[in-house]
């Protein structure tokens, strides 16, 4: 796992050093999701790159939908710190459709009795979650 070490505490350095002005980090939701931050009218979440701009757009839906089971209405601001750009998710009829087929279809592979076959994506040797993927696979990549 000392990919996904790494991967993390280079979120965590990039969290401490970019956008100071967000006092405010990481907020815990019922224990069940945390966000980089969260005020008035936003939440915020701060990533590296876009490079996995697809999957960052539904995280924030994700997060943007529970908040609105709990009775609170946000938007979202995603700021990609290498390209310098934010960029806005709005949670709106069809976002949200979105969001519940995924939330669904996450829950079908949970139920699955085996994990699904792991497709090798171009992304996926920056992804947090490499060394879940590819247990066996995580020294070869790591060099
Ligand atoms: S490492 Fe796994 S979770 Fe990450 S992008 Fe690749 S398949 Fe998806």
């Amino acid at each position: 796992m000392e990919h996904e070490s790494d991967r993390v505490l280079e979120g965590k350095i990039l969290h401490e050093e970019s956008y100071p002005r967000l006092q405010e980090r990481e907020v815990l939701i019922d224990n069940a999701f945390k966000m980089d931050h969260i005020d008035g009218k936003y939440v915020r979440e701060v990533k590296m790159s876009s490079k996995m701009q697809e999957s960052d757009h539904l995280q924030m839906l994700f997060y943007l939908y529970q908040l609105e089971l709990r009775g609170v209405q946000k938007r979202g601001l995603i700021s990609y710190t290498k390209e310098k750009k934010t960029v806005e998710v709005i949670l709106d009829n069809d976002e949200r459709a979105k969001v519940k087929r995924a939330i669904a279809q996450a829950y079908r592979v949970i139920e699955q009795a085996k994990p699904p076959v792991v497709k090798k994506l171009p992304y996926c040797k920056s992804c947090a979650y490499f060394g879940f993927c590819y247990v066996r696979e995580a020294d070869e990549y790591a060099t």
